[in-house]
């Protein structure tokens, strides 16, 4: 038995998610007529509160999509030190949109409203970069799948409208941080211009993610992803995925929530630093363990020196859960 806990994104289709990408009924999306890619982004849209959304094939698309409607080239967006779009984005945004970052340390990726104002610089005159945008990442990877504090996420809001920033949101696990509080999407999405959200972590489906925002945004999001090349034609079929999973598989991740903390208990770390399904491991040597561990069929990652990472998704049960216990605990005991 092989138990990936490298990240959500190994999980495979299941049967009646294949039996939904066969039965899909599709047309061109690049002339805006495969049905089921219109109707997965109404239903984000929906879900979400926003105006439209654009079904695009990866979390990274939908970030560098977002990130370019609201900053300009020449202009600056601003994250912390461990965002995804800042070091797991292969600097697209300076490659594509001509954006700089600048960054503000974050414990675990929560949000500081207050190192975000000491760090922005809106309207910066004409020699210093200006900040346009914002960008925050909930629920935060690299920080461990933690679930951003409300009211931090509120007092960052207000301050980029009152300074006229943009605010975008990583939400690659929103549904996470959804399914571990309670509060309804739209209510996380709210205070954001541009939402990115991915289906195929998590969720299951085997690609794709969508941005939402209004529908002015949208429709020149349309545009640069055609310019980016990824325009799709019949893309109902992995679309039909993205549907599935939504009415399927978005309850049950709290399934993971559980196992997350359950492994974190079972490996000596605080379950309760674990809200949604990511389990962050300091150890001696994280890529010593991780070899030994897939050595034993256990597979997690090693990012960083001491940084290990292991994640809970669909393809793993309680006897995946029971196998990666026995392997792991004597290798993070050390
Ligand atoms: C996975 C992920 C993304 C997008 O990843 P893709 O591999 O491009 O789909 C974006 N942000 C976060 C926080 C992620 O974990």
């Amino acid at each position: 038995m092989i138990v990936d806990l490298r990240s959500d994104t190994v999980t495979r289709p299941t049967p009646p998610m294949r039996a939904a990408m066969a039965d899909a009924e599709v047309g061109d999306d690049v002339y805006g007529e495969d049905p089921t890619v219109t109707a997965l982004e109404t239903e984000v849209a929906a879900l979400l509160g926003h105006e439209a959304a654009l079904f695009v094939p990866s979390g990274s698309l939908g970030n560098q999509l977002g990130i370019r409607l609201l900053v300009q080239p020449g202009q600056e967006l601003i994250c912390d030190t461990l965002a995804h779009v800042a070091r797991a984005e292969l600097g697209a945004a300076a490659v594509f949109s001509g954006i700089t970052f600048r960054t503000w340390r974050a414990q675990r990726g929560v949000l500081d409203a207050d190192a975000i104002a000491d760090l922005a610089a809106p309207d910066a005159g004409p020699y210093q970069v200006s900040t346009a945008a914002i960008a925050v990442e909930n629920t935060h990877n690299f920080g461990g799948g933690i679930v951003q504090p409300p009211e931090q996420v509120a007092a960052v809001a207000t301050f980029a409208r009152e300074h006229g920033l943009g605010l975008h949101l990583d939400g690659a696990r929103l549904w996470n941080a959804h399914v571990a509080t309670g509060t309804p999407l739209a209510e996380l999405a709210e205070p954001f211009d541009t939402v990115s959200v991915c289906l195929s972590k998590g969720l299951g489906a085997p690609v794709g993610s969508v941005l939402v925002s209004s529908a002015a945004r949208i429709a020149e999001a349309r545009v640069w992803r055609k310019r980016y090349g990824a325009g799709m034609r019949q893309a109902g079929i992995i679309a039909a995925a993205g549907l599935y999973a939504l009415r399927h598989h978005v309850s049950r991740l709290a399934d993971d929530h559980a196992r997350a903390r359950r492994l974190a208990e079972a490996l000596g770390a605080d379950p309760a630093a674990v809200p949604t399904n990511i389990v962050v491991l300091d150890v001696a040597d994280a890529a010593g363990v991780a070899v030994q561990a897939a050595a034993d069929g256990v597979l997690v990652s090693a990012l960083g020196p001491r940084f290990l990472r292991l994640v809970t998704h669909l393809d793993v049960d309680d006897d995946g859960l029971d196998r990666a216990i026995d392997v792991l605990r004597p290798l993070v005991a050390r």
